[in-house]
C-alpha cells in the first residue's frame, strides 16, 4: 500500500464522529465545502439508526429533494418532513460546513465573540447565537458527570448580571435599577447581588459547577447541587461551612471539613478547588461581563475545555460530533427569553 492508501484505510476504520475530528484536523485550504452540512449530518445522525428528527420513529421513506438538492424525508407515523438537519443546532441556518468548523475551532480555543465572528466572517450576534446552541447541547454532558474519589467542594460567586436582558427579550423586565457598566456591585460579601457558584473538582481534575442561589450557599442548594454528582464512596472535602454536613450524610458520602485557617486535615486540603476557583473566574472573565442567564453555559464550556481528556480528540467529539447530531430544538428567538436568573433554589 502506498502512504494514501494507508491513509484511506485508516479513513474508513473511523467512526463518523472521528471522521468529523479528522476534517478539522485537515488544512484550512482543503475544500470542505465539497461536502455538505446535510450530508455530514445524514451520516453522524443516522449513524446509530435512521429515525424520524420529529417522534423517532424509523418508518418513513425519502420523499424527494429541496430545491438545493437536499434530501428530504417523510415519517409514515407522525406524518411530518424532515431533513437530516432538522432540529438540530444548525438548523435554520445557511452557512457552510467550513464556516461551522472554523467556529468549532474557536470554540475549542475558548475565543471571544469578537475573534470568532471575525475568523468566521460572521456577524457577532451569529457568534453569539451559535455559541449558546453549541453550549446548550453540552450542558446535557455536564449534567452527566459523576465525580468519585476525593472530591473538593466550595462555592464561589460572581456578579449578579442582567447584561442584554431588556434589549433582546419582550418578556424581560428589569428588577432593580441597572448599575453603571462596569460599576461595582455596591454592598461587598454574601449580599442577594451575588451569585452564588457551586463548584466541585476530584483529583483527577474533573470538574462540575453550576448556579446555585443568590447570596449565601445553603443545605438546600448543597443538595441541589450535588445530589447524584458525588458518587458515594467519595471523600467530600471542604470549608467549615455547614451547608455541606446534611447532603453528606443522606447521600452517605465521608466528609472532612477544613477549620479555618488550617491547611491540612487527615492528609487533605483544598487546594485544587480554590484554584479552580481563579481559574474559572480567568476564564469567564475574559468575555467581559458575561450575563448571569448565560452563566451556566460559561461552566460548561470551562468545564468541558479543562477536563482531562486523555487526548485533545476526546474534547473535540465532544464539541463537535455530540453538537452535531444532537437532537434539540433551539429557536433562536428562544434564545433570550430563558431566565435571567437560573437559580437551583430561591
Ligand atoms: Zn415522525
Amino acid at each position: 500500500m502506498n502512504e494514501v492508501q494507508k491513509i484511506m484505510h485508516s479513513y474508513h476504520q473511523l467512526s463518523s464522529v472521528e471522521r468529523l475530528s479528522f476534517y478539522i484536523a485537515l488544512p484550512q485550504d482543503i475544500d470542505l465545502n465539497k461536502k455538505s452540512i446535510p450530508e455530514l449530518e445524514a451520516e453522524i445522525r443516522f449513524n446509530e439508526g435512521e429515525k424520524c428528527m420529529h417522534c423517532g420513529s424509523t418508518h418513513f421513506v425519502k420523499n424527494g429533494r429541496r430545491g438545493d438538492g437536499v434530501q428530504r424525508y417523510l415519517c409514515r407515523d407522525c406524518g411530518r418532513s424532515f431533513l437530516a438537519t432538522t432540529n438540530s443546532i444548525v438548523s435554520g441556518t445557511h452557512k457552510k460546513l467550513n464556516v461551522w468548523m472554523k467556529y468549532f475551532q474557536c470554540m475549542k480555543e475558548g475565543a471571544t465573540l469578537e475573534e470568532s465572528a471575525q475568523k468566521c466572517d460572521i456577524s457577532v450576534s451569529t457568534a453569539f447565537q451559535w455559541r449558546h446552541r453549541i453550549l446548550d447541547c453540552m450542558k446535557e454532558i455536564g449534567d452527566n458527570v459523576c465525580l468519585g474519589s476525593t472530591v473538593e467542594a466550595d462555592e464561589t460567586f460572581f456578579d449578579l448580571s442582567y447584561k442584554g436582558n431588556h434589549k433582546q427579550s419582550s418578556r424581560f423586565t428589569m428588577p432593580r435599577a441597572a448599575h453603571r457598566r462596569g460599576g461595582e456591585v455596591h454592598s461587598k460579601g454574601l449580599s442577594a447581588e451575588k451569585v452564588c457558584v457551586m463548584c466541585a473538582v476530584n483529583e483527577q481534575g474533573v470538574s462540575i459547577s453550576k448556579v446555585g442561589k443568590l447570596g449565601k450557599v445553603s443545605s438546600e442548594c448543597v443538595d441541589k447541587a450535588f445530589s447524584g454528582r458525588i458518587s458515594n464512596d467519595a471523600v467530600l472535602v471542604t470549608d467549615n461551612e455547614k451547608a455541606y454536613r446534611r447532603f453528606s450524610e443522606e447521600a452517605g458520602v465521608r466528609l472532612v471539613q477544613m477549620e479555618t485557617g488550617q491547611r491540612m486535615k487527615d492528609g487533605f486540603n483544598i487546594q485544587r478547588i480554590n484554584a479552580y476557583h481563579s481559574r474559572i473566574k480567568g476564564f469567564v472573565g475574559r468575555f467581559h461581563g458575561v450575563s448571569t442567564k448565560y452563566l451556566n453555559n460559561y461552566l460548561v464550556w470551562y468545564n468541558l475545555l479543562f477536563s482531562p481528556s486523555k487526548d485533545r480528540g476526546d474534547t473535540e467529539h465532544l464539541l463537535f460530533g455530540r453538537a452535531l447530531s444532537a437532537e434539540k430544538r433551539m429557536l433562536w428567538k428562544e434564545l433570550p427569553d430563558r431566565p435571567a436568573v437560573p437559580v437551583l433554589v430561591q
